[in-house]
């Protein structure tokens, strides 16, 4: 088993009884047995490449070294990343050859940081991966991009290597969040989960003591240098399901208030046949984000990096990556997941 020889004991003994998520399955994963999320203890993943398509302070000018495990511990129905979150695409990878990987993408590519997309169900791994970089002295931030539903012990587990946190906050709404994603307790988890990460890492620096930049006016070109610390959180707005998103945003505003960086996602597509009927079998309207849009400036959010509907539909395609390609992501472009 490679892909197990090189995670020391300490790290090994979090994937028996699992319990690295809310969903707490209790499965020996070292014995081949699987979860919620899935997977095994060997590691896997979908891809990696030089990604521009987070926001510009995460992508930079060089791109972000983004890795896709296989495999989720939400597994939403509307999944865009759904060939590796549900259909458990990808391949068994050592800790050394990711290593090798992401040192080649920061010599010859220049990313501006390891990128780890729902590393949740790897985290033993990924603690042991940013020890083995920050070893072989490679001095770029650790991004975990999250789906927003974590532990805090396990934030804690990382809290040493984690420098950024790109969490999602998807669900107000527990009535959604179990027919979408099987968790009804996901907005209390994820306020939890939150409030634990804005307690080790601070707001994203991009935005710390700036509040006078205009909305969305920062782009890669005018950044001298990408962020190296604190958290972004990102909310894909729904077709039909404004109410939630509207309540996700209340929610974040009396909990962390204006300054909390947001990033508002209007890329939504259907990866999937739905119910006929279903407000997910089409995209977001302008109207719909537009709602959402003033809401997030009537409540006073100050910090927002905003897509607008015409602006994700103008290139969708890339929005929704095929990860049988060598290059899932075509377009390569420079507006959010
Ligand atoms: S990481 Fe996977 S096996 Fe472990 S608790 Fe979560 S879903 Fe279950």
């Amino acid at each position: 088993m490679p892909s197990l020889d090189s995670l020391e004991e300490s790290l090994l003994s979090y994937y028996r009884a699992c319990e690295l998520c809310p969903r707490r399955c209790g499965v020996d994963r070292t014995e081949n047995q699987v979860g919620f999320c899935g997977e095994g203890a060997r590691l896997r993943i979908a891809t990696i490449e030089a990604h521009l398509g987070e926001e510009p302070p995460i992508s930079g000018k060089n791109g972000s070294g983004t890795v896709f495990f296989s495999g989720c511990s939400l597994r939403c129905l509307f999944c865009q990343n759904y060939q590796i979150s549900q259909e458990a695409l990808g391949r068994q990878w050592t800790l050394q050859e990711l290593a090798d990987r992401l040192a080649l993408l920061h010599e010859h590519e220049g990313i501006h940081n390891v990128n780890l997309v729902t590393p949740d169900h790897f985290l033993p791994h990924t603690v042991a991966l940013v020890r083995l970089l920050r070893d072989r002295g490679i001095p770029i931030p650790t991004v975990y991009n999250l789906s927003g539903y974590q532990r805090v012990e396990s934030l804690r587990l990382i809290e040493s290597v984690a420098d950024i946190y790109l969490p999602d906050f998807k669900y107000a709404d527990p009535t959604l969040a179990h027919s979408l994603s099987q968790a009804a307790n996901y907005a209390t988890v994820a306020l939890e989960a939150l409030c634990e990460m804005v307690r080790q890492k601070g707001f994203l620096d991009t935005f710390v003591g700036n509040h006078d930049h205009e909305i969305a006016a920062i782009s890669a070109e005018d950044l001298s240098s990408p962020s190296r610390q604190g958290v972004l959180v990102r909310h894909l707005i729904l077709p039909g399901y404004i109410q939630n998103s509207l309540q996700v945003l209340s929610i974040l505003f009396v909990e962390f208030g204006g300054d909390l960086p947001i990033s508002l996602m209007s890329q939504y597509a259907p990866v999937r046949q739905f119910p006929l009927g279903s407000p997910l079998s089409r995209q977001v309207t302008r109207n719909e984000f537009q709602e959402v849009f003033q809401h997030a400036q009537e409540l006073g959010f100050r910090n927002l990096f905003v897509q607008f509907p015409e602006e994700a539909a103008m290139d969708r395609r890339p929005f929704v990556p095929d990860f049988h390609l060598v290059n899932p992501f075509p377009g390569n472009i420079r507006t959010g997941t």
